[in-house]
């Protein structure tokens, strides 16, 4: 027979403390601030499931969003965007990724990682409660970690 997971909760409150635990512990959600070019959302999706073992991939996007840090009135609607993934779904990291060949954004890749730096910067100056990365999606649809 099968037993509800909420009926042996309420009669093994040790159990029930281990799936608090494992709630907290999940990590179901991230973000990923990307542009929409259609070649790297599933090699995000799949390197951050495989590094981070998150379920759900939160992705809010924009054509060149690396750039588009530069633009203040754009970057509270992208902060708004992001606090909803990070306030109602509990998300505890933010990967802001800019990428090889970007129509949106077609600067040397130079240029990009200088302005993922920025766009780091800016997002941890939000004082929210997760990790930030910045990503190069390079000519391979590689992702490599930018440091700060
Ligand atoms: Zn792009």
């Amino acid at each position: 027979m099968h037993i509800p997971c909420f009926v042996i909760s309420v009669f093994s409150p040790n159990l029930f403390i281990m799936e608090l635990i494992g709630m907290v512990r999940a990590n179901k959600f991230c973000t990923s601030i990307s542009c929409m070019d259609g070649r790297i959302q599933l090699p995000i999706i799949h390197w951050v499931k495989e590094k981070y073992h998150i379920s759900y991939i939160d992705t809010v996007t924009e054509p060149g969003i690396d750039k588009i840090f530069s633009n203040t009135e754009k970057i509270q609607e992208i902060k708004s965007k992001v606090s909803i993934s990070v306030n109602v779904h509990g998300s505890k990291l933010i990967i802001i990724s800019g990428h090889h060949d970007c129509a949106g954004n077609p600067v040397s890749k130079k240029e990009h990682i200088i302005q993922i730096k920025n766009a780091t910067s800016t997002i941890q100056s939000w004082k929210m409660p997760v990790k930030v990365i910045g990503v190069w999606v390079n000519k391979d649809w590689e992702l490599e970690i930018i440091e700060n």
